[in-house]
């Protein structure tokens, strides 16, 4: 009985621990291709793309930069109602192409993290198979700058940065190349993969970011860090009802819920007896 109780205490503290973190929850969209790609999780078709816009425009979801989103974290600065970031990883040539004009039909913005030695060329630093295509040029990327939408770096060549032997090259060189080709401030970073630990942010901070973005599934949720913000992926096969789930502020408590249920399963399976 006491069992019982103490579960039944333990859950309500857990949900009163996440019901009042929901407020600094502002859930990060990551994207990559714009595309009709058979069998390529990370290419979302402008179909379902100009379907999710819609809906976001059609439930007064209101797109904010990685400056109002630094500045709510570490001013306090109010967000417009119902706020959400949308991200394009790699700087692909559909996000210009077919992203752009649906952005601007719902008045609204994103931020495309190119991939600066990769800037104007075909996709060749993806050696996994990935159709080829091309990436946004400079003079795409002047051109989404000035139609009022962001860039933020994205690494020089696109390495796993805690394994990389040239880190502070690739965070320092890929700011200054967008900085002198764009002629505007880089204080934004987003990790290739989403991968990143200490050493990394360290380095990110010395290379003069203010914020950083990774993955939902590699972030610590129980705290807002500004070098580990986390992005939430919408893959090809997105269904409608996952999307609605992802873009809400309750989806926190479902991440959180499936972290501990697999923290449960890898205590279980080292303590099973068959694993000994
Ligand atoms: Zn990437």
């Amino acid at each position: 009985m006491i069992i019982y109780f103490l579960a039944g205490v333990l859950i309500l503290a857990g949900g009163i621990f996440w019901w009042k973190k929901i407020p600094y929850y502002i859930p990060i969209l990551m994207y990559h291709r714009i595309a009709c790609v058979e069998n390529d999780r990370n290419s979302l078709s402008p179909e379902k793309f100009a379907w999710q816009l819609k809906y976001l425009f059609e439930h007064n979801f209101h797109t904010v930069t990685p400056d109002m989103l630094y500045a709510f974290y570490s001013e306090g600065r109010p967000l417009p109602k119902n706020p959400i970031l949308l991200t394009f990883d790699d700087g692909y040539m559909d996000n210009f192409t077919a992203a752009l004009p649906l952005l601007e039909k719902y008045s609204m913005t994103a931020v495309v993290f190119p991939i600066t030695k990769w800037v104007g060329r075909k996709n060749q630093w993806e050696n996994f198979g990935k159709q080829e295509t091309t990436t946004m040029n400079w003079a795409n990327l002047q051109n989404w700058l000035d139609r009022g939408q962001t860039v933020a770096s994205h690494t020089e060549t696109h390495p796993f940065l805690p394994d990389c032997g040239q880190l502070q090259k690739e965070l320092s060189g890929s700011k200054k190349t967008l900085e002198k080709n764009l002629n505007t401030a880089m204080s934004f970073l987003c990790y290739p993969y989403g991968k990143f630990d200490k050493t990394v942010i360290a380095a990110a901070k010395k290379a003069g970011y203010k914020a950083a973005f990774a993955i939902f599934e590699n972030v610590n949720l129980k705290t807002v860090d500004l070098f580990a913000l986390p992005r939430i992926p919408i893959p090809a096969h997105q269904s409608e009802w996952e999307f609605n789930l992802k873009i809400s502020r309750l989806f926190i408590i479902f991440i959180a819920l499936r972290k501990w249920e697999r923290a449960l399963k890898k205590y279980r399976k080292k303590f099973s007896p068959s694993s000994r």
